[in-house]
């Protein structure tokens, strides 16, 4: 039970600390929601609301920026102790409702005492003045150091790296970001513009979302860019921030968003959100990622050589399908990751299918063939094994991409492709700016084919080996041994 020990040992840890808060109560320790994989993320007792995010970027990307993180949160339950999930900075004060607060840093958790016992049911407002730090090590998520200056990649479990945060999609709540930076760096976020302010040598850009977000899929690029704007469908605006100097060379493969955009919709229904662009940050990052409405892409990926047109497509289509899958309808927990990456690389292989003469059907029969393999190393696709101590990314396996999409496409074999369609409509329409779980989608399923689907779904949500794909008797699963 290494989670256990760990917030014994930080217990023990913070006693030293601990003589900041009042006798009264317990030393502070870290909590969390229980998430299955990761159950040190998120908080409980109580709601957030709204995020403003406030960072003044000093003009070097190794060097701690000064911030202000304003939430706007209810309480759930009654709480003598407020905690965040916060590391890679230092805390300067914090205020609740006002006032200030003690605190404590305890593992990544910074845990907060107001004055007096706070009551279900309340407003609370908590100011937190810290810096965020983007020195250190790069791999475990959080900022991001590129080239010219800064960008986000905080799944899964990383924004706290950055800010303050109940950090957990169950979570959802809507950002505002503030970021001050010298005045001849440009500066984009999630959502769209809401002014900007010149004070001296430096500029003040504002940006704020129209929908929830989750905390994952926050993102903040500052560096040497250009904004370049284009129309989506229903006039949509349609927004990349690019390195200044690629902004020619890029065009020809950022000019395809619309079009995906309009594939997309076709598919789905309306693209959920109020703009949507590619971020391609001057960083090998090797990933790319759904931050919502501005996904992040590395540059490398586009600038280098060897990647054909089709596969280069399908990759932005599979970042544009996660705002549907993934971000508008966010996982409840970390083990319905399979929702976001199955739908994701089903909307990518269906794409290429269309456009590149890709048979899914091949790819699927070439998932199925390893998809035993794949439960073995990771575990099975709505139960995956935790990541690797360490590899928080290691989480992202085979199993919940194309050992996930197979798990649509045996739906769709079972319940035929009209069905299929309807289900996947009002899956997006039905949990939009909202949370699902794994449950959620096997009901809705049930209900739109009209018919109890939990057994058929079972062996391919949560069985150790692949159950037999309707349609192709002749399909088998290698066993795990013979693949090695
Ligand atoms: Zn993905």
């Amino acid at each position: 039970m290494p989670f256990i020990s760990r917030r014994l040992r930080a217990a023990l840890l913070v006693t030293a600390s601990a003589t900041l808060v009042a006798a009264t109560l317990p030393s502070p320790v870290p909590l969390g929601i229980g998430d299955p994989l990761f159950p040190h993320l998120g908080n409980p007792g109580y709601d957030v609301r709204t995020y403003d995010i406030g960072l003044t970027y000093h003009g070097d990307n190794s060097k701690p920026l000064d911030a202000v993180t304003r939430i706007d949160a209810r309480t759930t339950e009654p709480l003598d102790r407020i905690n965040l999930d916060f590391t890679r900075g230092t805390v300067r004060s914090v205020e609740v409702n006002g006032l200030r607060a003690d605190f404590a840093v305890t593992d990544e958790d910074l845990v907060i005492e107001p004055l007096g016992r706070l009551p279900a049911g309340v407003p609370l407002r908590i100011t937190v003045r810290h810096t965020s730090d983007p020195g250190g090590d790069q791999d475990s998520g959080g900022w991001l150091r590129t080239a010219d200056g800064l960008a986000m990649a905080n799944q899964a479990d990383a924004a706290h790296r950055v800010f303050p945060s109940n950090d957990h999609p169950a979570d959802k709540a809507y950002f505002t970001f503030r970021v001050t930076a010298p005045k001849d760096l440009t500066v984009v976020a999630n959502g769209l513009p809401a002014g900007t302010a010149r004070h001296g040598a430096d500029t003040t850009w504002t940006y704020r979302t129209e929908h929830p977000m989750a905390t994952e899929l926050a993102q903040v690029s500052i560096g040497r860019s250009t904004v370049l704007h284009r129309t989506g469908p229903h006039g949509l605006p349609v927004r990349d921030v690019v390195p200044t100097a690629d902004r020619k060379r890029l065009e020809p493969r950022l000019s395809k968003t619309p079009a995906q955009l309009e594939w997309m919709e076709k598919q789905v229904g309306r693209y959920p959100f109020e703009t949507y662009g590619l971020l391609v940050a001057a960083n090998d990052t090797g990933f790319e990622l759904e931050t919502q409405t501005l996904s992040l892409f590395e540059r490398s990926l586009f600038t280098g050589a060897g990647h054909p047109e089709w596969y280069l497509d399908s990759i932005m289509v599979h970042e544009l399908a996660h705002q549907w899958f993934g971000d508008s309808v966010s996982p409840q927990s970390w083990s319905d990751l399979w929702l976001n990456e199955g739908h994701a690389t089903w909307y990518e292989a269906r794409y290429a299918e269309e456009h590149a003469d890709k048979p899914l059907e091949r790819r699927m029969r070439e998932a199925y063939t390893r998809s035993d393999g794949w439960r073995a190393a990771g575990g099975p696709p709505a139960r995956p094994d935790a990541p690797e101590p360490g590899q928080k990314i290691s989480l992202f396996r085979p199993v919940v991409y194309d050992g996930s999409a197979l798990i649509l496409y045996a739906l769709r074999q079972e319940i035929g492709a009209s069905a299929f369609d309807r289900l996947e409509r009002s899956w997006v329409r039905k949990h939009r700016d909202s949370n699902a779980t794994t449950e959620d989608f096997v009901r809705l399923a049930s209900r739109t084919a009209g018919r109890d689907l939990t057994s058929f779904l079972d062996g391919w949500l949560y069985g150790e080996k692949t159950p037999p794909m309707p349609g192709h008797p002749d399909w088998h699963s290698a066993t795990p041994a013979a693949q090695r």
